[in-house]
């Protein structure tokens, strides 16, 4: 077996769900149809509490509230430096209940609880606390005009914002969203996705105990074609941002061009490359490879999934990259000693093991791992595949999970060719100590992040997204708060002016 699935030797923490209905207007309230979903434990797949599943007419009362809010209310009127106080207070709040958070997202989506606790969760405060500084450094621009005008531009929040977010960050892509919008002033309507909606909703509390004014933050549980179609056809929507599959993506887009064409952002898929050079040292290329494809059982949007290697350091790599696969620990994610959890849902699970089956008989050579693990839940090996050819499905495709497609490359040319042979443009990583070799690549690959001897190089100040089918308009870095603030030119003559 090319790893390990754990004993039961540690303790899961108990938790009581507290929040499982909508969030609009500020109140908890039922679906108007009164319907509910289950939401899963991938550890078991047993069913986690029953969630209130909004459709069109919850989506039309929570853009309502945040019509009312955007129009009438205080929020966009506010100071920015009062509305970063607020979201200060609400970042501190978070802080006070990090572990009842993490373990949200552990139960909902698998992702390992000591990583919640140090990297997600804080990370939301940390993102709340980065644009509630700047919610005050919101300005324009003064124009000197030729003729005898001159004018100013105001940037104004660009209204009532629709967040469509993905399972696999709950909480950090929730943030990426939220943060800019709140600091720009506008309100909005969020949709979680229906296999991780625990912790949206316990954010929807803290933010109301912040002070987050009734309507400017409202949440709807539900499913992608109902509540989120909903929001990307309303017709009082002035914006939407989207993270998830390009598919829906195109779908999203549609329904925006349709409907009042709204403003739109998209962060989807991809299929980066992990290119390393003959000159690299093999054990630290090991270790990002490795990292690039099974961090978060490679459920990453950025995830290395198509690692390059170039001859010279070819079969080296391979070996060692199978061991280190094997070492990995797959197991429950609230035990500290695992590195991978269970995947989603089973309709990941048996996508991905769907995949591995097809590059299988697509020809490649499976090195380690490739199967199920465990009698329950959705855990499957750390795998590896080699002699992986450009055209096969496994090299094309996202599969979205802990499958590494191993190719060799001879010349920098040919790994810069094939770096881009993705309908995608997300990420690349180029491991080299030889520094043109590195500039060179980073030129020429069509990505929206490129690391350099590291990988998953993300930092707050750093804007993140995609180039070609992964999407336009960044998130994270100062520029994201421009996604939701629009540019007003206001002009008046100047009579006898001397310039
Ligand atoms: P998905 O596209 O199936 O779902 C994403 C969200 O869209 C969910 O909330 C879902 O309910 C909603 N949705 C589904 N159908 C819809 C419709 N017709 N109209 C409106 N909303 C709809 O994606 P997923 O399976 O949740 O996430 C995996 C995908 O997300 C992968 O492709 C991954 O690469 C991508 N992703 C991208 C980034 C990024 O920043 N670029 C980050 C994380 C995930």
């Amino acid at each position: 077996m090319g790893s390990q699935c754990n004993g039961d030797d540690f303790e899961v923490p108990e938790i009581k769900i507290k929040f499982t209905k909508l969030f609009i207007n500020g109140q908890f309230v039922d679906a108007v149809s009164g319907k509910t979903f289950e939401t899963r434990d991938p550890r078991t797949g047993e069913v986690i509490a029953h969630i209130a599943e909004g459709d069109k007419a919850d989506v039309d009362l929570a853009v309502e509230a945040a019509r009312q809010a955007f129009d009438h209310g205080k929020w966009p009127r506010m100071s920015g430096y009062e509305r970063g106080r607020i979201m200060m207070k609400f970042a501190d709040l978070i802080e006070q209940n990090i572990e009842e958070l993490a373990i949200l997202d552990t139960l909902d989506a698998g992702k390992l609880f000591t990583l919640g606790k140090i990297v997600d969760i804080p990370g939301t405060v940390q993102l709340l606390r980065y644009y509630a500084g700047a919610a005050d450094k919101i300005h324009g621009e003064t124009l000197k005009m030729s003729r005898e005008f001159q004018g100013y531009t105001l940037k104004e929040p660009i209204g009532v914002v629709g967040h469509i977010i993905p399972w696999n960050f709950p909480s950090t892509i929730l943030f990426f969203k939220v943060c800019p919008a709140l600091a720009a002033g506008c309100t909005m309507v969020v949709k979680p996705a229906e296999q991780s909606p625990l912790s949206a909703l316990y954010y929807a509390h803290l933010a109301k105990e912040a002070g987050i004014p009734d309507g400017v933050l409202n949440v709807v549980t539900g499913f992608g074609p109902t509540a989120g179609g909903a929001i990307s056809s309303h017709m009082d929507v002035d914006k939407v941002s989207f993270t998830g599959s390009p598919e829906v993506g195109r779908l999203v887009m549609e329904a925006a061009a349709k409907s009042n064409l709204k403003s739109v952002s998209l962060e989807l898929g991809g299929k980066s490359p992990l290119i390393i050079f003959n000159d690299a040292d093999v054990d630290m290329a090991v270790d990002l490879a490795n990292t690039a494809i099974f961090f978060n059982k490679g459920e990453v949007c950025v995830a290395g999934s198509r690692i390059h290697v170039q001859e010279g350091i070819y079969d080296e790599f391979v070996k060692k990259a199978a061991e280190s696969a094997k070492k990995l620990v797959v197991g429950d994610p609230f035990d500290p000693r695992v590195n991978q959890g269970p995947q989603v849902d089973e309709g990941q699970f048996e996508r991905v093991l769907k995949y591995i089956e097809h590059g299988k008989r697509e020809g490649a050579t499976l090195l380690t791992g490739g199967r199920p693990c465990g009698d329950k839940g959705y855990y499957i090996e750390p795998t590896i595949f080699t002699d992986v050819k450009e055209d096969m499905l496994i090299a094309q495709d996202e599969i979205f999970g802990p499958v590494m497609s191993l190719m060799k490359f001879k010349t920098i040319e040919e790994a810069i060719e094939r770096a881009n042979n993705t309908r995608y443009g997300l990420a690349a990583g180029i491991v080299t100590n030889d520094l043109n070799i590195a500039n060179r690549v980073s030129r020429s690959i069509r990505a929206g992040s490129i690391w350099i001897n590291c990988y998953f190089g993300f930092d707050i100040d750093c804007p993140f997204g995609g180039f070609k089918m992964s999407g336009f308009g960044k998130d994270m870095g100062l520029d994201a708060i421009d996604k939701y603030l629009q540019v007003k030119s206001v002009v008046t003559p100047i009579y006898g002016s001397p310039w």
